[in-house]
């Protein structure tokens, strides 16, 4: 096993507010990995911190065997083409068809033909589900589920083994949720992926994670495998994993 991420001893401080103290974990190849906690604890802005978004104030993040925290302009530029990222609210462009917001990063990063970059949306589409006739809908005319389908798709444009997910079943009526656990299942078999995500839905944790890191008063208060999530002295953990046990 090797592992594509490292937190090491991560600080986190918004002026007089400490968010992370110390935070250390690793996510290892071929993993789904969750990150858990209360609101507020952080969950978001550690994943920001990995796809760099958001800088830290101390320790060290390695992400694909690169320390983040002091690599070049260039190697950032590198880096940030190699994984995908599906946003909470996230953003596929109003203005943009589905077909249009999933080609964006094969625009930006790549120098292939119109007719290449077409292909490759059109096997992204269906990829994650959606019908070839969706490709020509703008998000307002699409259902939450097709959105976050199309985000995926667009997170999965430039083939990357790392892919990152923020909240994907949230504002999900349950059976696309429990649709859209399966595609990241099916996803990560069928592509290899690493998926780091963060989520709040038990159904969906449950479904699909493999270990987590549950994040409590600025420190990891857990991490391993949900059959152990119990033996974290924390009380978020025995309030959020109480309706399960129930
Ligand atoms: P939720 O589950 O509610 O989405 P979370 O665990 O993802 O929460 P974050 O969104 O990461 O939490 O926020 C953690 C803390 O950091 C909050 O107190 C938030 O106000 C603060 N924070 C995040 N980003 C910034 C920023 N750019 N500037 C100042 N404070 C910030």
């Amino acid at each position: 096993m090797k592992a594509l991420i490292r937190v090491e001893n991560v600080k986190t401080i918004f002026g007089d507010n400490i968010v992370h103290n110390g935070l250390n974990l690793s996510i290892q190849e071929g993993e789904i990995y969750g990150l858990l906690g209360p609101s507020g604890c952080g969950k978001t802005t550690l994943m920001r911190e990995m796809v760099l978004l958001q800088e830290f104030s101390g320790g060290s993040i390695e992400v694909l065997g690169k320390k983040i925290e002091n690599i070049t302009e260039n190697e950032a530029q590198k880096l940030k083409q190699s994984w995908g990222v599906l946003f909470q609210f996230g953003a596929l462009f109003s203005s943009l068809t589905v077909a249009e917001n999933i080609a964006l990063p094969l625009v930006e990063y790549t120098s292939l033909s119109k007719e290449m970059i077409a292909d490759i949306v059109r096997f992204k589409i269906n990829l994650v589900g959606l019908k070839a006739d969706d490709a020509k809908l703008y998000p307002s005319e699409i259902s939450g589920g097709m959105k976050k389908k199309a985000g995926l798709a667009r997170a999965l444009a430039m083939d990357p083994k790392l892919l990152f997910l923020d909240e994907p079943t949230s504002g999900l009526d349950p059976i696309s949720a429990r649709e859209f656990d399966k595609l990241i299942l099916e996803l990560r078999e069928m592509l290899g992926l690493t998926i780091v995500m963060v989520s709040h839905d038990l159904a969906s944790i449950y479904d699909t994670m493999d270990r987590v890191a549950i994040i409590d008063n600025k420190k990891i208060v857990y991490e391993g495998e949900l059959a152990g999530v119990h033996t974290a002295n924390s009380e978020f953990v025995r309030a959020f994993f109480k309706e399960r046990d129930e």
